[in-house]
């Protein structure tokens, strides 16, 4: 496993990008075009490229799972707080927290919002189910405090419009590039 981040994150996709998920977890499109699909909708919105970059890298933790425990059939593989653990060490707060935040968006946006849960993919309302469900009252108001709410809530809507087969998008190294010259500017940001 390469040290550095960056060839990691490319190594993981090399391994894993062609899975598009086993069961209840299937989707339409592969983890690879999902993920470019997703970093390509949040650059046609204008996004920063930390937020471009968080889009990319959103499910990473998926592939984390798998190799840290394998499959798994159908229970919450926690991918969220997972690909956190791997990327914190080198990647600023505007990349983290919309990861860690994303799918507490999806349970955000089913409970502020009726229409968002019918535009959800079968796969992740069968997750949603597993993650808690929709927030309550309170979940709401704690969500809506945190620093990068809004981030989170454009990341979710992206990562469910991101798995149409057949879009065409840059390639993977475009998007490790932009990576890369986020990595390098929290680096200089933090003096290291
Ligand atoms: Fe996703």
């Amino acid at each position: 496993m390469p040290s550095d981040i960056v060839e990691r994150i490319d190594h993981w996709f090399a391994l894993h990008g062609a899975t598009s998920y086993e069961g209840n977890r299937r989707e339409s499109v592969s983890a690879l075009n999902h993920a470019l699909q997703c970093a390509q909708l949040a650059e046609d919105a204008r996004a920063d490229a930390t937020l471009v970059a968080a889009a990319l890298l959103h499910d990473v933790g998926h592939f984390v799972a798998i190799a840290e425990v394998g499959e798994m059939a159908d229970v919450d593989d926690v991918h969220e707080l997972r690909g956190v653990a791997v990327l914190v060490h080198d990647f600023p707060p505007a990349v983290i927290e919309p990861i860690r935040l994303h799918v507490a968006a999806k349970r955000y946006l089913t409970a502020v919002e009726p229409k968002y849960f019918r535009g959800l993919s079968p796969a992740s309302v069968h997750s949603l189910a597993q993650q808690g469900g929709p927030m309550d009252a309170v979940e709401i108001a704690r969500f809506e405090a945190l620093p990068f709410a809004e981030d989170a809530v454009r990341l979710r809507r992206w990562d469910d419009l991101a798995k149409l087969p057949g879009i065409e998008t840059p390639s993977l190294a475009y998007y490790l590039a932009l990576v890369d010259e986020v990595r390098v500017a929290a680096r200089a940001m933090a003096g290291r």
